[in-house]
């Protein structure tokens, strides 16, 4: 079994990125700039977002944070949206997820400029790349797609099997396997929390990526030998031993799962850095793009 070290991938791609902004502001161009929203006190959402501000600092994008309260009303977070979206320093910019329960998901998406939308859930953004245009692909899917690609797994005719159909993750990642493209042009499944025979579905699959949200619901039973498994999910669990009290775990029960399989993506330091190296790279586009 091989380890998909997301971490190691994600700094390489954030050196390479470095190394453009480097040229561009030689050049006497402005660096990249990134905003982000972060609506209320979620642990886990400060983490990432935080994760993501420092990665641009890193590599010398701009980055500005912008932190709301949990009460803050739908219409003043729109304002703040309006505002970005005519403020020509910033390149892109994305809202934390999830929203709390006041405010309406969609309509905080459909206001965001699909221009700026580096998240890429627009669904102008979505519809791209539905057709395979070019466009910002989401983050989460595109930075598995890049994973697969920078470790030259063979998708072209393989069965893919995705669990999870949310619009962030499982629906796009269906549609990017699919795709007419490399990686891409496997076979897909798209499993559901109304699907039924799970086990013998994914027992199929060449490549498994799990999008549940439930702790190491992937077992073993459930994997071909020889596999390729991605794990998106991401649980605090507690733990005494370590100095924050939690560590985390997927969807994917990792020791008995990586006996078995070809390649893994591990949790931490899989998927998660992976994402956020598609952001950057989304960032970047935007900025190659200004007017
Ligand atoms: P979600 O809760 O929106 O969707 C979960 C999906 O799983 C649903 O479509 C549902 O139909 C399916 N499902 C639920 N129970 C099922 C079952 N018993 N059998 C088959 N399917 C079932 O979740 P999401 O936003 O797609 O996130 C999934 C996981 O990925 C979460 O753990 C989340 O924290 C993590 N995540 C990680 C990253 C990252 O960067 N690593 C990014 C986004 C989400």
């Amino acid at each position: 079994m091989e380890l998909l070290d997301g971490k190691k991938t994600s700094l390489e791609i954030q050196n390479e990125l470095g190394a453009k902004v480097n040229k561009l502001v030689k050049k006497g161009k402005t660096p990249p700039h990134l905003a982000a929203i972060l609506v209320g006190e979620d642990g886990a959402s400060r983490t990432y977002v935080n994760a993501k501000v420092k990665a641009c600092e890193n590599i010398g994008f701009k980055s500005t944070l912008h932190k709301l309260n949990a009460d803050v009303s739908q219409s003043e977070l729109l304002k703040l949206i309006d505002t970005l979206n005519r403020d020509n320093s910033i390149d892109g910019f994305i809202v934390q997820l999830p929203l709390p329960k006041h405010i309406d998901d969609n309509k905080i998406t459909l206001a965001i400029n699909p221009k700026k939308d580096v998240d890429g859930f627009h669904p102008e953004n979505v519809g791209k790349m539905t057709l395979g245009l070019p466009t910002f692909l989401p983050a989460t899917p595109n930075g598995i797609m890049e994973l697969l690609k920078r470790y030259n797994i063979e998708t072209e005719g393989k069965n893919t099997v995705v669990i999870g159909r949310s619009s962030i993750v499982g629906t796009p990642m269906s549609i990017l396997m699919s795709r007419k493209s490399n990686p891409g042009n496997s076979t897909v499944t798209l499993a559901h929390s109304k699907t039924q025979n799970l086990k013998d579905i994914c027992l199929k699959a060449d490549i498994l990526i799990a999008a549940i949200g439930l702790p190491e619901f992937v077992t073993s039973e459930m994997v071909k030998p020889n596999a390729v498994v991605i794990d998106v999910g991401i649980h605090r669990i507690e733990d005494d031993s370590k100095k924050n009290g939690f560590r985390l775990i997927g969807d994917v029960k990792f020791d008995e799962v990586s006996s078995i399989c070809s390649f893994i993506s591990p949790v931490p330091g899989g998927v998660g850095p992976m994402t956020i190296a598609s952001l950057l790279m989304n960032t970047y586009s935007a900025c190659n793009g200004r007017d």
